[in-house]
């Protein structure tokens, strides 16, 4: 009897307990949902941070192209295929940098929206040829973080105020930078203002702060300089004078070391230029990258060699 009652009062107790299991279940639901970071895919380096210096814990960033490697010439693998394929967001340069990415997004199957990060910059025309390195302006650095806020705040509203905010912070970090390299740079005299670079990525910088960058190799480095071009670049070095020579991280040095050879040029160090460096590095971030960037060319420019 006693058990029998006691079986009674567990079944009246357990269902309704069941039943509020499952409602507290459903309830938790959206607020888990809510919870999970935004999948957001980034196709280079540089750009990756950018978007996770915005975004902050709100989303979880991919990149495609990592640290230290050449998107121009990037061929994309199974695993990136995945993850454009899981991502919410999707961010580009554009101006015809990743050349590989249209495919790579349309074979992926991905339902997420592609967003241009460059949208709004000034292009750079080279011989006819848009220069799709835009970042290396810090101006231009400025619309990048403002066009990925904008994006990252509609797809998270309930966020909204606080990404607002790290975009803010951001965006004054570059203006100071800006500032402070502006300031570094007016003391160069005229005649240290020409310097040499693997391929010519530098044109928005150089554009920017009054200098100028020579190059073997153009806009797209998959282009081979001939022997002729070569040539030219020399008489080039010589007639403008130019400082120093720089190797990049995406690229090979020989042919810089080539021209330090038949200039008698010194090589100033490495630039950073489409790529971050990997971990321990010196450009880590797209702040690190612009400051060690000017860092190294100041350096060589102020050293009469
Ligand atoms: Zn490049």
């Amino acid at each position: 009897m006693f058990n029998h009652n006691l079986i009674k009062m567990v079944k009246a107790i357990r269902l309704p307990m069941i039943f509020s299991l499952i409602w507290m279940g459903a309830a938790a639901l959206p607020a888990q949902a809510e919870t999970k970071p935004l999948r957001i895919v980034a196709s280079f380096s540089i750009l990756g941070d950018m978007i996770q210096e915005i975004v902050g814990e709100f989303a979880v960033v991919e990149t495609i192209v990592g640290p230290d490697a050449d998107a121009h010439l990037y061929q994309p693998n199974i695993s990136d295929a995945r993850a454009v394929a899981a991502a919410e967001l999707i961010f580009v340069n554009g101006l015809d940098f990743e050349t590989w990415s249209n495919t790579l997004i349309s074979e992926s199957g991905t339902q997420a929206d592609v967003h241009i990060a460059t949208k709004g910059v000034d292009p750079l025309l080279v011989s006819g040829d848009v220069d799709p390195h835009a970042w290396n302006s810090i101006s231009n650095g400025v619309i990048y973080a403002n066009n990925i806020a904008d994006v990252v705040m509609a797809a998270l509203p309930q966020h909204a105020a606080a990404i607002d905010k790290n975009r803010q912070e951001y965006v004054k970090k570059l203006k100071a930078l800006d500032k402070s390299i502006r300031a570094a740079i007016s003391a160069l005299p005229k005649d240290r203002r020409v310097v040499v670079t693997a391929h010519d990525a530098f044109g928005y910088l150089a554009q920017a702060y009054d200098l100028t960058f020579l190059a073997p190799v153009g806009i797209n480095t998959e282009a081979e300089p001939s022997a002729k071009d070569l040539a030219n670049l020399i008489t080039q070095i010589q007639t403008n004078r130019a400082a120093a020579l720089f190797v990049e991280n995406i690229t090979s040095p020989v042919l810089i070391e080539q021209l330090a050879s038949e200039t008698g040029l010194q090589i100033g160090g490495r630039l950073f230029s489409d790529a971050l460096s990997e971990r321990g590095g010196p450009a880590t971030s797209y702040l690190k990258m612009l400051k060690h960037n000017i860092s190294t060319l100041l350096t060589a420019l102020q050293t009469d060699n």
